[in-house]
């Protein structure tokens, strides 16, 4: 079958190759000069395999009243008048009880576990470099009170590959040295030894190219401009080079998705949530992390990418504007300098943001839409790269009549 998927990020990319595997003839449409340069470019780095959580929890409320109207919180809701973006606060909002959290956690480690296998046999069947790490992810707290409770939150699950080890500052300074100048900031660690990090950008790009290998065509510098509908049926996509037929068309535009769905009546509740990230040259300097690191109180992940430590984090609904506010990008580093001051040449950061393609339970849309020959496979908000490769082995069976190997409750389409 001739498949056209939309979008060249770590998403479409993924689905493209696993499409490919599963002998169809795939043509992947992407706007940019290659893959992975939007929201793939340079995220945190972390594959969550292990911690994949919905942002939506029930501390964010607090967090929202906690910081508000200060232009560094870790979430900040620049409201404005558009209706989309009100009704999608109002729903994430309402995702925030216990209940809804558990739910999509749940449904979260069911695809970020099964995506995490598919992602190490890819990497070993393509033999993928991409900076990848795997000492662990350690996550910092700054009180003993939200130490226990992450640690309560996260034992309370039956199974028992989630569960971290708890360990105090002394520990975490003699596997991590390069904590030893900010060990009395806090108050103990969860180390999640299972979660890996890495460069998102490299590793898609490598997907792309074992993709290519494969037979599928990738055309750059190609823009979407709508997708084609026959009846009942898609039978393509108009582009600034004119029409490209397919017999099923997978969504992967990312942010961008909602905007062409909505023009055939299909509704999704995505919205862009931008985030930032600053990328430290370390050369020369002993000071950065060897693992990952995830400071809770500010919602911030950090990662050593080859010669590189990047940060990142934070949340702002500001619609599609990508620019860059140099207040939250200050905070990252200042940040990032507090906890280690020798990591690198601050002065040489490279900055960057890109809007999240966030559904109010954080959980991706995967499936057939009520068009027969449409597919979604976007939505993956804070957590894509983790579920990318998950996501797109689902897509491959859905769109081959086959039954994906894990239970979509909780990430079908039709769940809005
Ligand atoms: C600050 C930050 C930190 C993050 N950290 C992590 C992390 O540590 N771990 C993790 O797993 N995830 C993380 N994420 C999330 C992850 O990066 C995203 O979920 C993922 O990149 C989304 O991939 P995508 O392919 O859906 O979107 P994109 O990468 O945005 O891909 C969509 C593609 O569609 C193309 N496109 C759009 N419109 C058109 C058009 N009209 N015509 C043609 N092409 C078009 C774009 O150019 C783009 O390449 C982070 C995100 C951010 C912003």
């Amino acid at each position: 079958m001739k498949v056209l998927v939309l979008g060249a990020g770590v998403v479409g990319t993924a689905a493209a190759y696993y499409l490919c595997e599963a002998g169809h003839e795939v043509t992947v449409l992407e706007r940019q000069p290659g893959a992975g340069l939007e929201t793939s470019f340079a995220n945190g780095g972390i594959v969550s395999a292990y911690t994949a959580r919905p942002w939506a929890s029930p501390d964010v409320p607090k967090m929202l009243l906690k910081w508000f109207g200060r232009q560094d919180a870790p979430y900040l809701f620049r409201l404005r008048a558009d209706f989309r973006q009100w009704a999608w606060a109002l729903r994430f909002l309402r995702q925030c009880t216990t209940e809804r959290f558990e739910q999509s956690r749940a449904h979260s480690l069911r695809l970020s576990t099964y995506s995490y296998e598919c992602f190490k046999a890819v990497r070993q069947a393509e033999a993928i470099d991409y900076d990848q790490r795997s000492e662990g992810v350690i996550h910092l707290f700054r009180t003993a009170k939200e130490l226990d409770s992450a640690a309560a939150e996260e034992t309370s699950l039956a199974d028992e590959r989630f569960h971290p080890q708890a360990i105090d500052m002394a520990r975490c300074v003699e596997i991590e040295p390069a904590l030893a100048q900010s060990r009395e900031r806090y108050a103990g660690a969860l180390l999640f030894a299972q979660d890996e990090t890495g460069d998102a950008h490299k590793f898609t790009v490598a997907l792309a190219g074992a993709a290519a290998r494969k037979g599928v065509e990738f055309r750059y510098g190609v823009t979407v401009r709508r997708l084609l509908r026959e009846g009942a049926t898609v039978s393509g996509a108009e582009t600034d080079r004119g029409p490209v037929l397919a017999d099923a068309t997978v969504m992967s535009l990312g942010s961008y998705s909602p905007l062409f769905l909505r023009q055939l009546g299909v509704r999704v509740p995505i919205y862009p949530l931008k985030g930032y990230s600053i990328t430290i040259p370390t050369a020369g300097h002993d000071g950065a992390p060897l693992h990952g690191i995830h400071d809770g109180s500010y919602r911030l992940v950090m990662c050593r990418i080859g010669e590189r430590l990047r940060a990142a984090g934070t949340a702002e609904l500001a619609g599609y504007n990508r620019e860059l506010t140099a207040r939250r990008l200050q905070g990252i580093l200042d940040a990032t300098m507090a906890i280690f001051p020798s990591c690198g040449d601050a002065s040489k950061a490279e900055t960057w943001a890109g809007l999240r393609p966030m559904t109010p339970d954080c959980l991706p849309l995967l499936g057939q839409t009520r068009y027969r020959n449409l597919y979604l496979d976007t939505g993956h908000g804070s957590t894509g790269w983790t579920y990318a490769c998950g996501s797109g082995r689902i897509i491959a069976d859905i769109v081959s009549g086959r039954a994906p190997a894990i239970d979509l409750t909780g990430l079908a389409v039709d769940r809005f």
